[in-house]
């Protein structure tokens, strides 16, 4: 079996361009503006010689009423059915109050999560991700999924702990 990786956040934080540059693939939607990818989205992929199996999903907006309602259900069920899952934020953005209601529902769930910075184009990486320790996740793994920078690195690091 293939390790299952679960592609999770708030909407616009750059998942569905992470999921097509790690699947080489043009399934995922990249919307331009919020949640657009309704459907999960399954994607194999390839680093060095490890093959996994990525998950995009639609997001989570962190502005729905009610915990029960805070991730949509694909989400859940994408997370549940994952062996990890990648957390991505937006630099751009900062830390928001979704992303500490996302990293609960994450550390409620039990399940092995990498934190991920995305859109660090334009900034200091290492400025970039400090803010994003606060939610207490280990390590911030710094990003630009539209150019690929630290994405390489970021995906050996996750698959070297399978
Ligand atoms: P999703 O809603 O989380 O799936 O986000 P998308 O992948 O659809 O991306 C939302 C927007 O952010 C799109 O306009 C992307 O081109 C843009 N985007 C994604 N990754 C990056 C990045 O690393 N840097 C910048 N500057 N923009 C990005
Ligand atoms: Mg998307």
């Amino acid at each position: 079996m293939i390790p299952v990786i679960a592609l999770v956040g708030r909407p616009n934080v750059g998942k569905s361009t992470m999921f097509n540059r790690l699947t080489r693939s043009r399934d995922a939607i990249v919307a331009n503006y919020a949640g657009l990818t309704r459907d999960r989205k399954y994607g194999e992929g390839k680093i060095g010689d490890q093959r996994f199996m990525l998950v995009d999903t639609g997001g989570i907006s962190g502005e729905e009423e009610g915990i029960d309602t805070l991730m949509a259900q694909q989400s859940l069920q994408a997370i549940d059915e994952a062996d990890v899952v990648l957390f991505m934020v937006s630099s751009r953005d900062g830390l928001t109050a979704a992303d500490h209601i996302i990293a609960k529902q994450l550390r409620q769930r039990g399940k092995k999560t990498y934190l991920v910075a995305n859109k660090v184009d334009g900034m200091d990486p290492d400025m970039a991700v400090m803010p994003f320790y606060e939610l207490g996740l280990g390590e911030v793994f710094a990003t630009t999924a539209t150019h690929g920078r630290g994405v390489k690195s970021m995906m050996e690091s996750v698959l070297a702990e399978l």
